[in-house]
């Protein structure tokens, strides 16, 4: 009786002792994992202004590596033209490098599906593809959003970034200039609605040298965005760029955008080295950051905005331009800025978009 006890007694100790190890084991993993991992990146592009870029399998095993845990992957959706009469043999990589327009490029969305179908399914997992090759001066830009999730079922899951107001760019667009009053821009967030492709919208607050106070693109902004309740919208850089500066009382602007349930669906991106510039300006704008994000820390992710790196470091770069912010704000909010908010916002509209493609695509 003693002895039978005691083996009882012993089996279950060996048990808990068992799966106490397991489970702590478990723990560790995660944690070493976790600490791995800094952000996932909700702003990336993987081709240039020319079309040229990296390669989707090195993006993910080279530059993602084990730091970055899940990225966004899109071109741009404008090729520069080498006009051999504007800059002769001098072939321009960039918009600012010559006088010649930017017109819409459209397969780069076949390009960045050929590349992702290739990837073994771990690697696929870990990316989220958008549709970008699209003029949204066109009425026609939401069937080629529904064209491109139609042929290539199973790839992507949201659209963008696209521009309707861009420092340098928009006024180089062959054709008509883009306009955030434009009914083909409300056709495509409809079909973002109906779908679950979430979108990312660049859209300046400004021209380059603006009046005072009087921002020409916030009003038609932020009419546009309360026409799409149904829409997830996520604003990059927050309006800013290389020189458009925030305006004096923008703290004041977002805060009130935050409270208004009216902006529920819009989400605001912190990507882009020049954004980083302008956020951590001075103490005072860092510190009031820290505030608006701390208060509202479900509203904000974190991206880098970096064009075809070819080293990691290039892509560790902008998370740490914001090490300030990160600190001030603490890991809590860190953590949503940089991980969870990307989890929930891209792994819902993965589960909407696929459920959407098999209702609709045979
Ligand atoms: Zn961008």
């Amino acid at each position: 009786m003693k002895n039978k006890f005691m083996l009882n007694f012993f089996r279950s100790t060996y048990l808990s002792l068992f799966l106490f190890l397991a489970l702590s084991t478990l723990v560790i993993t995660k944690a070493q994992s976790n600490d791995k991992i800094l952000f996932h990146d909700s702003h990336f592009h993987i081709t240039n202004y020319i079309q040229e870029g990296i390669e989707l399998e090195f993006y993910v095993d080279s530059i993602m590596g084990d730091k970055v845990g899940r990225s966004t992957v899109f071109g741009l959706p404008l090729q520069q033209q080498w006009s051999y009469r504007v800059t002769g043999e001098a072939a321009p990589t960039y918009y600012l490098d010559t006088d010649a327009p930017l017109y819409y490029y459209s397969f780069c969305d076949a390009w960045i599906a050929a590349q992702y179908l290739s990837l073994p399914k771990e690697k696929q997992e870990r990316l989220d593809p958008m549709i970008i090759g699209f003029n949204v001066t066109d009425m026609y830009a939401a069937d080629h959003i529904k064209r491109v999730l139609t042929t290539f079922p199973g790839v992507f899951t949201g659209i963008g970034e696209f521009s309707i107001h861009k420092e340098f760019v928009s006024a180089k667009i062959s054709g008509d200039v883009a306009s955030l009053t434009d009914p083909a821009l409300d056709r495509i967030f409809d079909f973002c609605a109906e779908t679950g492709l979430i979108s990312i919208i660049h859209n300046d607050i400004d021209n380059p040298f603006p009046k005072p106070n009087k921002p020409n693109y916030v009003k038609g902004f932020q009419e546009l965005i309360k026409r799409h309740p149904d829409a997830i919208i996520i604003w990059a850089h927050l309006g800013l760029g290389r020189i458009i500066k925030p305006i004096e009382d923008m703290g004041t602007l977002f805060e009130e955008m935050l409270a208004d349930p009216a902006y529920n669906h819009l989400y605001f991106d912190l990507s882009w080295d020049e954004t980083a510039k302008w956020l951590d300006y001075n103490d005072k704008s860092l510190e009031n950051t820290a505030r608006i994000i701390g208060k509202y820390p479900d509203r904000f992710l974190f991206g880098t905005d970096n064009v075809a790196p070819d080293k990691q470091e290039k892509q560790l770069y902008v998370y740490h331009l914001y090490d300030r912010l990160w600190k001030l704000v603490g890991e809590e909010v860190t953590y949503k800025v940089c991980i969870g908010n990307y989890e929930k916002l891209f792994n819902d509209a993965r589960k909407k978009v696929r459920a959407w493609e098999k209702a609709n695509v045979k």
